[in-house]
């Protein structure tokens, strides 16, 4: 079956999707963006994806490219018309086609893509044997509570991680605080059983599956601090993990090579997991 790509008010085949080569976000990655999970054929968590989509075009000053109503519409036909059960849908958000000026231009109708895709099959070692992760320098602007499309230093951690074998990198702010994966959100436990990840301040995306998974810790009566953590902190551990929309929650086992706690996936990793999961399969 052919994919079919959604593009500023048409369907068109995924092949032949194009934008202007003046289009802001390819000039100036002047745009937004969202993951949202396709799990039986529907989208989950659709609400605050949609929420973090105004927040991060506000923040941008980009008008909505229409109403939440005609949105919903078109992501579900891009996922009935690509027959997604399992996948992704993937939307963009830039602030138009113009001729090349930093400023604003004065006129411009944002751009709206919309693709979809079916899930790879998850490699179930990743969950049953837990994942590695590098810790690296934090390079990327202040921002990063923007789902901005500007992801270049994502992209050179993340490679980063794939060269020295493991599955993400951590990045270190400036004062030697763990701000969040490349694409993830990051998580310890203590060894008071105690589940720490950063609040939700400039430094990190505020992770849909990470605020899904805040609601399901208070459910489930796990204690929660919400502060940053220090490299040192996450090595000397009892566990470790990762959210994000398309790892749900991966256990980490191993930071810069030095396992973590026994280097298995914890106990209250593995609950939270089977928790998340549970939420993904049916949302409350
Ligand atoms: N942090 C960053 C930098 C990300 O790119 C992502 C995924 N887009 C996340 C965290 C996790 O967010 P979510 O749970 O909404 O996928």
């Amino acid at each position: 079956m052919s994919r079919i790509a959604y593009v500023s008010g048409a369907y068109v085949p995924h092949r032949q999707a194009a934008v202007h080569i003046e289009d802001r976000g390819y000039q100036f990655a002047d745009g937004v963006y969202e993951v949202i999970a396709v799990r039986g054929g529907t989208l989950l968590d659709e609400e605050p994806h949609l929420q973090r989509l105004h927040r991060s075009l506000k923040e941008l000053r980009i008008p909505a490219p229409m109403s939440d109503t005609a949105l919903g519409i078109v992501l579900r036909e891009i996922v009935r018309r690509n027959n997604i059960n399992a996948g992704i849908v993937y939307l963009q958000v830039t602030r138009g086609v113009a001729p090349r000026d930093h400023a604003f231009p004065r006129s411009a109708t944002p751009t709206l893509v919309v693709t979809a895709r079916a899930s790879r099959r998850p490699d179930p070692r990743q969950w049953e044997g837990g994942i590695g992760v590098v810790t690296i320098p934090d390079i990327r602007w202040r921002r990063c509570d923007i789902k901005s499309i500007a992801l270049v230093a994502n992209v050179l951690g993340k490679q980063q991680a794939r060269e020295a074998g493991v599955f993400e990198a951590w990045q270190v702010d400036g004062q030697g605080w763990i701000t969040e994966g490349t694409s993830t959100n990051a998580w310890i436990v203590t060894n008071e059983a105690t589940v720490v990840t950063r609040a939700a301040d400039n430094a990190i995306l505020n992770g849909v599956t990470r605020l899904a998974l805040l609601d399901i810790i208070a459910r489930e009566g796990c204690r929660l601090d919400e502060r940053p953590f220090t490299v040192e902190e996450a090595k000397t551990a009892r566990e470790a993990f990762l959210t994000s929309t398309t790892s749900d929650v991966l256990p980490v086992v191993r930071i810069d090579g030095a396992p973590v706690g026994d280097g298995k996936p914890g106990p209250l990793s593995r609950q939270l997991r089977a928790a998340y999961l549970a939420h993904a399969a049916s949302p409350a």
